[in-house]
């Protein structure tokens, strides 16, 4: 990992930030040590004089990232071309059992089924999570979930951007030492070059990492305020859930619409053309739906995944099944891992 000390214009602004690849992740926020870069309109910007120690750059998942040193960080190894995915243990359907949070999920539950037992046994003392904004519903808030609660209303998936990583220092704030961390493959990214790198302190209680499956995510203003507010007329403070299968299905107490992604395709992130990244190849544990119907695909990828996934299994928080190797949904899985880079070769984000 290199050591230089650039300043933030010469790096992240030159070439992630007016570049278009910046995932808004926060972690260039959270680890400038003199407090001058803060998140306007989901990218890094100066608010006070650069310092040019170089530390943005050391933690900024999109600059100067290698994946194969990643993988060789964490498996001890680089992929062989047959782990077409990535580098795992098993692969298993699993489902929630509490009521609780089968009401709250956005697949099987087994995300918040994971995060719930692990705070109950003691395994974590906190998990960051998206959690639900009161006056811009489904605008995710990174947050310190520190309670069963707290977890559980913050299941179910909000398809715009969170910039999770802003939640680490209230874990540090509040003394935890073993959270758990939720989140899509670029803040994974993020939070494993912190791992890597030489400035660890935020990433330092991070225990686990549980890695969203993730095609791309949308501008909340352009998906929900112009396009499902503005043209579809649908009051947002309505929406019980929105998922995506095939289309964007949006259901409300009147009924479910379903949107052509042809139709919100504009409102996509452009950081998300340059993303290879589906399946959380780097998390401990990563988890989808792939059309699985009221489970979550999951796949586990190292030691600490297994801890986690077992406990959740042993205290009765979660039950699971096998995938077998011919499903439908392990075929999605290596065609839409197959997809995302496919269209990182031919794709350049427009700022
Ligand atoms: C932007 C986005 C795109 C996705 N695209 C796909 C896809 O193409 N294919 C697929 O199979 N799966 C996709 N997923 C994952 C899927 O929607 C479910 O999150 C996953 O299957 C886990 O389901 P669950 O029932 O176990 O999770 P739950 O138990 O409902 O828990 C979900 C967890 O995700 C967190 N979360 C919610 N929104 C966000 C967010 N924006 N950023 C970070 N964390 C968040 C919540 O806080 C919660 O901890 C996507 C998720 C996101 C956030
Ligand atoms: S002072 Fe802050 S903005 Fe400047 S290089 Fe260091 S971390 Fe980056
Ligand atoms: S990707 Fe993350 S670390 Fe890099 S510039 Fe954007 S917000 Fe900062
Ligand atoms: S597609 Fe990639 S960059 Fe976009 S939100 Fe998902 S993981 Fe992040």
């Amino acid at each position: 990992m290199s050591a230089q000390k650039t300043s933030f214009e010469n790096s992240l602004l030159t070439e992630v930030v007016k570049t278009g690849k910046c995932a808004s992740c926060g972690s260039c926020v959270v680890n400038c040590p003199f407090g001058c870069l803060e998140l306007a309109q989901g990218k890094p910007g100066l608010i006070k004089e650069c310092k040019v120690c170089g530390i943005c750059g050391q933690v900024c998942p999109r600059y100067k990232w290698a994946m194969d040193k990643a993988e060789d960080f964490i498996y001890g190894r680089i992929r062989n071309p047959q782990e077409e995915f990535g580098v795992y243990r098993r692969i298993a359907a699993a489902q929630a059992k509490p009521v609780d949070i089968l009401k709250a999920r956005q697949d099987g539950g087994a995300t918040t089924a994971m995060l719930v037992a692990a705070l109950k046994g003691g395994l974590i003392d906190g998990a960051v999570v998206s959690g639900k904004n009161q006056d811009k519903p489904f605008l995710p808030i990174p947050v310190l979930a520190t309670t069963l609660e707290e977890i559980t209303e913050s299941a179910g998936t909000k398809y715009t951007c969170s910039s999770a990583l802003l939640a680490l220092p209230e874990a540090i704030k509040q003394k935890k030492t073993k959270i758990a961390f939720v989140g899509t493959p670029c803040q994974i990214h993020a939070v494993r070059k912190m791992q890597m790198g030489a400035v660890k302190k935020f990433s330092t209680p991070v225990k686990y990492l549980v890695g969203l499956m993730c095609s791309e995510c949308f501008d909340y203003e352009g998906l929900m305020e112009t396009h499902i507010k503005g043209k579809l007329g649908i009051n947002l403070s309505d929406i019980t859930k929105m998922n995506i299968k095939g289309k964007m299905l949006v259901t409300t107490p009147a009924g479910t619409t379903a949107i052509p992604l042809a139709d919100i395709k504009p409102y996509v992130r452009t950081s998300c053309s340059v993303c290879e990244d589906f399946s959380s190849e780097l998390a401990d544990v990563s988890v989808g739906g792939l059309g699985l119907d009221g489970w979550t695909f999951t796949i586990i990828r190292t030691e600490k995944g297994e801890e986690l996934f077992t406990n959740a299994e042993k205290t009765g928080f979660l039950e699971s099944k096998p995938i077998e190797e011919s499903a439908f949904s392990k075929g999605l899985l290596l065609k839409l891992t197959k997809k995302k880079r496919d269209t990182k070769k031919t794709t350049q984000p427009q700022p």
